[in-house]
């Protein structure tokens, strides 16, 4: 499959690390059934470029390069109060010498602290240009044409990126990372059984999909919601999947049982703590070093972690976890974390 036709800017020089989680391996498999568990593999995503970087990094080296080809001076894009979406945003515009401005989605009533740690932090470090606050629920493509608008009445141009970076274009950024990652299995001599990722926005899960079925990959994808069941989250993903198809021109029809999305593990909301998030990111911290965030990744963490108490996965079934970043989050969220039961609602 040939990408070199997209006009791209590069963030990471380098192929994300690919490794064994021995300690982390021992441990789940202790509280699995039988002391069995699965075999698990990290690709470290968190250490894309635009420091910290994360799936975010993958899909805007393809957005910004079309905003850039359609000659836009300021980005426009929107997220949830600690959106690792939008800080990402920020720092290629800023990069690319581009203004930045946000829509931020209330989803939790007044969750939105300008003062606040982590993302929010960056967002002021960086120097947004501007940012509207609307309640959860309301319609952000309108919102952030009205903020278009508003710089076009300033003489200049503004790109619009949809929440998450997840459309066609967007959704390459997980097609190059199929492809990143089949060569690195190839030179690492790994045989993976099954992917483990997260499904939020879409595009990072639909892009590998649509990655893997147009590379003739066979690693079966499972997806981790973050913010739906998979009655709601299976039609989004398979939907970006057969866009990702379309733009690359393959003749490929995305099947149900190409996109499997699990639910359970994101509730009570969409970024509000839960025991088995705060778990996850206790054990991997723990047992290898690497932190988790409690927005995504924690959660993610947490579904892998539950599936193979179930016995979903074949003891020594070999997994690999796509850790999709949001580390400045945890900041935001340190005494949940750390098991602060009054923080933890
Ligand atoms: C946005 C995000 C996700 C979800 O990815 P989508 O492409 O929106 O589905 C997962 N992890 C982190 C850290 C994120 O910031």
């Amino acid at each position: 499959m040939d990408l070199s036709r997209f006009p791209r800017r590069r963030y990471t020089p380098f192929a994300t690390p690919l490794e064994f989680l021995p300690n982390f391996t021992k441990a789940l498999a202790a509280s699995c059934p039988g002391g069995q568990g699965p075999e698990v593999w990290i690709k470290r995503d968190d250490m894309l470029g635009l420091f910290p970087g994360g799936n975010k990094t993958r899909k805007l080296e393809f957005l910004v390069a079309d905003a850039l080809a359609q000659g836009a001076d300021t980005l426009v894009t929107c997220g949830a109060p600690q959106s690792n979406h939008c800080r990402i945003t920020l720092a290629a515009a800023v990069k690319e010498g581009l203004k930045c401005r946000f829509v931020i989605e209330e989803r939790v009533p007044d969750s939105y602290d300008v003062n606040a740690s982590g993302n929010n932090f960056m967002f002021r470090l960086m120097g947004v240009e501007a940012i509207t606050v609307v309640p959860g629920g309301s319609n952000m493509a309108a919102a952030m044409q009205k903020m278009a608008d508003e710089v076009a009445a300033l003489g200049r141009k503004a790109y619009i990126i949809p929440g998450g970076g997840s459309n066609a274009i967007g959704g390459l950024g997980y097609v190059a990372c199929a492809q990143e990652l089949q060569q690195q299995l190839f030179e690492q001599g790994v045989q993976i059984d099954r992917v483990v990722v997260g499904s939020g926005s879409s595009g990072t899960h639909g892009g590998l999909v649509a990655g893997f079925l147009g590379n003739h990959i066979n690693i079966p994808i499972v997806g981790i919601g973050v913010s739906r069941d998979p009655a709601d989250q299976q039609p989004l993903v398979l939907k970006e999947a057969q866009a990702v198809c379309g733009l690359l021109g393959l003749d490929i029809t995305v099947r149900p049982q190409d996109v499997v999305c699990v639910g359970g593990y994101w509730q009570p909301k969409y970024s509000v703590p839960n025991a088995a998030m705060v778990e996850a990111v206790q054990l991997l911290a723990r047992t290898e070093g690497i932190p988790l965030d409690p927005v995504y990744t924690g959660k993610i963490m947490a579904g892998l972690i539950g599936l193979a108490r179930q016995g979903y996965f074949k003891p020594g079934e070999k997994l690999l976890f796509l850790h999709t970043g949001g580390l400045p989050s945890l900041h935001a969220y340190e005494a949940v974390v750390l098991g602060d039961p009054a923080a933890t609602r």
